[in-house]
């Protein structure tokens, strides 16, 4: 699944698309088989003559914005790609197209999901999709530079989270947007943390560690191109290379210590762990 360095990287490479004028888009016959696409091709046609003016992250979403009021909310889900063409040509690429765009100038692009747990939704204005909940709840984006190590400190001490598991409440959008299930991971091994600590009885010192480590992490992983594991490719077909320095996620032996790698369940989701690095 798409994490924050990955959604980035996809917005890096879209922003070819910026000052680009829309010939054609539109929801392609096969996205007519799922419900949430159905008969909504006609909703798309409004930005045809449209320019794209602007496309930005929020936490793992991407927003569209055109030289008009509508916006696209665009979340790539489990398995949803962006692959671009220039000239013109076929995207072969794209085996579960849903929405394809032909710009004035000829660049092709086409969103393809495969599990169909990505999203393409119309909103009448970008302050709509400030309001909307999953945006509007996003809390520090852990791509940000410097990291706000104090604001992250400060809310590791809520009511919410200080019972819990720190490797659970990193999954929370609403504390730091981007990170998910390999970047936990790695970023708690990196701060030699034990996943399984609960957050009031961690240091002063391992909270700044993990803030250090989950910045290192992510910033890494957009140099990287993102981890390409299962589907995740860029909009050029390339893989990212990000899963070449993973010390823990599906390893079997830590690079530190060369200690054997656990893989634990915490609320549904693995987690992988050097018992011996993390405390
Ligand atoms: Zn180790």
């Amino acid at each position: 699944m798409p994490e924050g360095p990955e959604v980035e990287c996809v917005k890096n490479a879209l922003q070819k698309l910026v000052g680009e004028k829309i010939k054609k888009i539109g929801l392609t016959e096969q996205s007519q088989k799922y419900k949430k696409y159905q008969g909504k091709s006609k909703q798309f046609e409004y930005f045809i003559g449209k320019t794209i003016r602007k496309i930005t992250r929020y936490g793992k979403y991407l927003v569209w914005e055109f030289d008009s009021k509508k916006v696209i909310l665009n979340h790539l889900g489990m398995t949803g790609m962006w692959y671009l063409s220039n000239n013109g040509e076929d995207i072969k690429s794209a085996t579960h197209p849903k929405l394809f765009i032909e710009t004035v100038s000829g660049i092709n692009a086409v969103f393809s999901d495969i599990r169909n747990f990505g999203q393409l939704r119309i909103f009448n204005n970008l302050s709509e999709i400030k309001k909307y909940s999953p945006i509007k709840d996003l809390g520090i984006d852990g791509l940000t530079l410097p990291f706000p190590t104090e604001l992250f400190i400060k809310k590791l001490d809520e009511k919410k989270y200080v019972n819990k598991q720190i490797a659970n409440i990193l999954l929370d959008q609403k504390l730091v947007a981007g990170i998910g299930n390999i970047y936990k991971s790695e970023s708690l091994h990196l701060a030699k943390i034990d996943p399984r600590k609960i957050v009031k009885n961690l240091s002063l010192e391992e909270k700044k560690r993990l803030a250090s480590a989950i910045s290192q992490i992510l910033q890494k992983a957009v140099k990287s191109g993102g981890s390409s594991i299962s589907t995740y490719r860029l909009p050029s077909g390339e893989e990212g290379s990000g899963q070449q320095w993973h010390q823990v996620y599906r390893k079997q032996y830590c690079a530190n210590c060369n200690s054997k790698i656990e893989k634990i369940i915490q609320n549904k989701r693995t987690t992988y762990f050097c018992p011996k690095c993390q405390k």
